[in-house]
């Protein structure tokens, strides 16, 4: 089959939310039809027209869930679809922990159910959303794909688990062409600032709370630890443009109309950065001071991981071309632009 730009549609699931929205843009600029399936549990319909306004084309847009066997039969009796980018999902560690059932559900659960209509379909393209958080506690630095995968919460779980699901289905019906993408660390918005991150509540993740505090919504970051093993002390991560992340689904789909069986591979920069390092960065970008406090570590933090990105350099013929002054100026573009994000 050949992958067709003008005509058929790319099904991007959780595309209202934060990746899926940045890769949709990527998507249309390149010439592709969008079908957006998103249930907008973490994310405002209000980012289909800034989608629009970037790209001048209002992706279609169903309201649903993965989890509606119906409801997909007739998404895909509806619209001729080529490939699908597979981004819904829940994605909150500590809710995971407290709620696995609804994680199980939600991500394992829907999964199935978009990949059983996929197959109904005849349709056995798929690029999914998968984590660096499927290494778990890294033995080895940079991690690299071949490193051995150990979930250490129930989200991990289930990354793993869909993962696993896909490599069967791969090995059961050569016909399949699957890339699992391990994100490390997304970060950063649109350099337009119109569309970007915007987390329900108090942000889990270091970027936002960090341009949070920038923009007066939060007073001060808590920096959990500065007595891990590292430089400064301090977390180290790999922290990825989201812009390089979505160009990076891009080349995967290319890819995966070139190839089949299922791959996986890190999308990373390959450079670690502490927390003090990004609050820097922060700083110098925005020209504002963010208050920090040092605080206790956060129960299941890991100290450091960061990706080794040469697989899908040589793979997919793509590398980030983004670094991390870029990543804070328009995360801080996106913040100053969206004070209370979408709303
Ligand atoms: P997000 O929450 O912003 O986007 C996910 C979207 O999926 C949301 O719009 C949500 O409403 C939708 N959704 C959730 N469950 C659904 C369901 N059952 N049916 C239909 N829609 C549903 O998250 P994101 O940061 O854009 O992450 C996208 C994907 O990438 C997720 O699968 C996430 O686990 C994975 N991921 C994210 C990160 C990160 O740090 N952001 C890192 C690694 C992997
Ligand atoms: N972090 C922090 N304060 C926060 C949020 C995160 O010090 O409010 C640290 C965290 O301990 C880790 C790094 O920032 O070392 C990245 O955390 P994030 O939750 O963004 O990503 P993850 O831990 O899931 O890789």
């Amino acid at each position: 089959m050949k992958l067709n730009p003008s005509k058929d549609f790319l099904l991007v699931t959780g595309g209202c939310g934060y990746i899926g929205s940045h890769t949709t843009v990527v998507l249309q600029k390149a010439g592709f039809q969008v079908l957006i399936l998103d249930n907008l549990k973490n994310s405002k319909p209000k980012v289909l027209s800034r989608i629009q306004e970037i790209t001048g084309q209002r992706p279609e847009f169903v309201e649903g869930d993965i989890r509606d066997a119906k409801g997909l039969e007739a998404l895909f009796q509806k619209y001729r679809v080529s490939a699908c980018l597979h981004f819904a999902g829940l994605k909150a560690v500590g809710e995971s922990v407290e709620q696995p059932l609804n994680y199980y559900e939600n991500n394992v659960q829907g999964s199935l159910q978009l990949f059983k209509a996929m197959k109904e379909a005849g349709v056995k393209r798929l690029v999914f959303s998968s984590s660096a958080t499927v290494y778990g506690q890294p033995k080895s630095l940079p991690l690299s794909e071949s490193a051995s995968r150990q979930a250490e919460n129930p989200y991990g779980q289930t990354k793993l688990m869909i993962e696993h699901i896909l490599e069967d289905l791969c090995r059961s019906d050569l016909d399949w062409s699957v890339m699992s993408l391990r994100y490390f660390n997304p970060v950063g918005a649109h350099p337009s600032g119109m569309i970007g991150e915007d987390p329900l509540g108090i942000p889990n993740n270091l970027m936002p709370y960090i341009s949070q505090v920038a923009v007066g919504r939060r007073k001060k970051l808590q920096v959990f630890g500065n007595d891990y093993p590292t430089s400064d002390g301090t977390g180290i991560r790999d922290y990825i443009h989201v812009m390089d992340l979505a160009e990076g689904h891009l080349a995967a789909l290319r890819a995966a109309f070139e190839s089949t069986g299922f791959q996986a591979l890190n999308l990373g920069t390959g450079k670690a950065a502490s927390v003090l390092e990004l609050v820097q960065a922060f700083e110098q970008a925005s020209g504002v001071k963010i208050d920090y406090e040092i605080v206790q570590r956060r129960p299941g933090d890991i100290a450091e991981c960061w990706a080794d990105p040469r697989l899908a350099r040589e793979k997919l013929n793509w590398s980030c071309q983004r670094g991390l002054i870029e990543m804070c100026a328009d995360s801080w573009n996106w913040q100053q632009k969206n004070p209370q994000g979408y709303d």
